[in-house]
């Protein structure tokens, strides 16, 4: 039986959101005036559905999908919420919370079955004890298997190791806009192309097939240097089969080169140094960030603060931990339970790899002209992080060749969406291609220009599939019709 729930009409209760005492993990919240129910990490997603459901059959999936009048359109399946865009509203509609899809259904040959709500970091875990993994390496784990194997995601690759884990998905089960269940396996490669990157808008994942393989393991070497130095250093590396991370920090000319191998496991692997990698970046930093906007509001200075504490923390780090094998499973982390006032906000473009190097001379001109013209800059580092080319996607933004993603930092508040029109503006110009559902504020034009004609494509089939827009939301319309 789905539990479900139904939220107070807008304006007519004085309490909105309508919460069971079981479903404390949705928020109110209001910004700017607005009541509704937090959708994403960061709190700045708001929406007003009128149904949250939450299926534990497949049958309830069906009938939630099929029955319009009980559950009004827009219908969109959520995982963790940890989006940073709005992409998981549904104004007026309905969200199906898929947690209750939370089981492993099989170890298989080379593959492993789950239901879409099944958290990463648990299958991580779970293979892990098995000395299997994926064949992508997540370094959040709580995301839902649902939502990674048909959006965007970008995580540093390796020999062995591909950037998007929609890439690894062999197999996929939805239900589609009509309310019937579809199967697509690796006998139907173009439709699994597609699938991976439907965003939710061609049916709802209740099951994924993920590729698996053996475990390995992987040795990290970084270099600190100015930010001159960095074209000479990338253009000295040889990138088939190696992991590349930069991390840029505009405003104080330095940068951070992290180069990753794929290695053999030894017996002997140290997994807390990458494990405090990660939490220092994703749980730690973003705190810090907003402790000193609240103690150090004047954004010129403080920044200036952040850049010295955060580029000389990589320093020592690299220094102090020289770092050993060590397991992909150990960068996994469970989750980052901080307030929503310590969390930091990113946007994501990618870029063709060859021309990188210039592209990050562009963009530091650009932070640092848009500073002096608007007062605003980023005040978290942005990083970069090198993913080959592939075209298991219909809408890859790596499909054409190898690409640098381009991920903007920082803590938001005012001037964070101005900034974000300009930065857009800037990345469609240099050729930069979005990621549906992790670029920020992006425009219809600049979609298009970024994804082309696969765009069109995936317009077309979209109108095909879903002629009543069941699935299409607010969000999603503007983007892709
Ligand atoms: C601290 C932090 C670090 C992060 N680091 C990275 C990173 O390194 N790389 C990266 O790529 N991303 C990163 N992200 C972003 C995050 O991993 C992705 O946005 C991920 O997809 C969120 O998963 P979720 O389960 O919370 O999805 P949700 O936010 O709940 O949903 C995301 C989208 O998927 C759709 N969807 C969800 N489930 C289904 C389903 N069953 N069927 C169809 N559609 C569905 C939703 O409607 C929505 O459009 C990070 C986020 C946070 C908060």
């Amino acid at each position: 039986m789905a539990a479900y729930y139904v939220c107070s009409m807008a304006g007519v209760s004085g309490q909105y959101w309508a919460r069971t005492s079981s479903e404390s993990d949705y928020m109110e919240a209001t910004i700017d005036g607005r009541k509704g129910m937090s959708i994403n990490w960061e709190g700045s997603a708001i929406t007003r559905p009128r149904l949250v459901v939450k299926p534990e059959r497949i049958s309830e999936l069906v009938d939630i999908v099929k029955n319009e009048k009980k559950y009004p359109a827009p219908v969109r399946a959520v995982g963790f919420q940890h989006s940073i865009t709005r992409c998981a509203v549904a104004d007026g509609g309905t969200i199906i919370d898929m947690r209750n899809f939370n089981r492993i259904l099989e170890f298989g040959q080379g593959h492993v079955r789950v239901q879409a709500g099944v958290r990463i970091y648990d299958l991580v875990k779970a293979l892990s004890s098995r000395g299997l993994q994926l064949c992508a390496c997540p370094e959040f784990g709580d995301i839902s298997a649902g939502s990674v194997a048909c959006t965007s995601n970008r995580y540093i690759s390796s020999r062995g190791i591909l950037g998007q884990i929609s890439s690894t998905v062999v197999a996929m089960k939805l239900v589609t806009p009509q309310g019937t269940k579809l199967d697509v396996t690796a006998k139907q490669p173009d439709m699994l192309n597609i699938m991976r990157s439907s965003f939710g808008l061609l049916g709802i994942v209740y099951e994924v097939t993920f590729a698996v393989r053996d475990k390995i393991g992987f040795v990290v070497e970084r270099r600190q240097m100015d930010l001159d130095e960095l074209s000479l250093a990338m253009a000295g590396l040889n990138i088939d089969g190696t992991g590349v991370r930069l991390t840029l920090y505009p405003f104080y000319n330095k940068a951070q080169l992290e180069i990753r191998h794929s290695v053999k496991l030894e017996s002997k692997t140290r997994q807390w140094v990458p494990s405090l990698r990660a939490w220092g970046w994703n749980c730690c930093m973003p705190f810090v960030a907003q402790l000193l906007k609240r103690l150090v509001p004047g954004s010129g200075l403080r920044g200036k603060q952040l850049d010295i504490l955060l580029f000389q923390a990589q320093k020592r780090f690299a220094r102090l931990f020289h770092e050993r094998t060590a397991e992909m499973s150990a960068v996994c982390l469970p989750r980052c339970r901080l307030p929503k006032w310590g969390r930091c906000t990113y946007t994501t473009w990618a870029f063709p790899a060859d021309d990188f190097p210039l592209l990050i001379e562009k963009y530091v001109a650009f932070c640092r002209l848009y500073k002096r013209a608007h007062g605003f800059r980023c005040d978290l580092p942005t990083q970069a992080v090198f993913v080959p080319k592939d075209p298991a996607s219909l809408l890859s933004y790596a499909a054409d060749g190898n690409v640098f993603t381009l991920d903007v930092f920082s803590t938001g508040g005012r001037g964070w969406d101005d900034f974000l029109i300009d930065l857009n503006l800037f990345c469609s110009a240099n050729g930069g291609v979005p990621l549906l559902n992790q670029t920020k504020l992006l425009s219809q034009r600049q979609a298009v220009r970024g994804l082309g004609r696969r765009l069109m494509t995936f317009k077309r089939l979209r109108r095909n599939v879903d002629r009543n827009n069941r699935l299409s939301s607010t969000f999603y319309q503007p983007l892709v019709g």
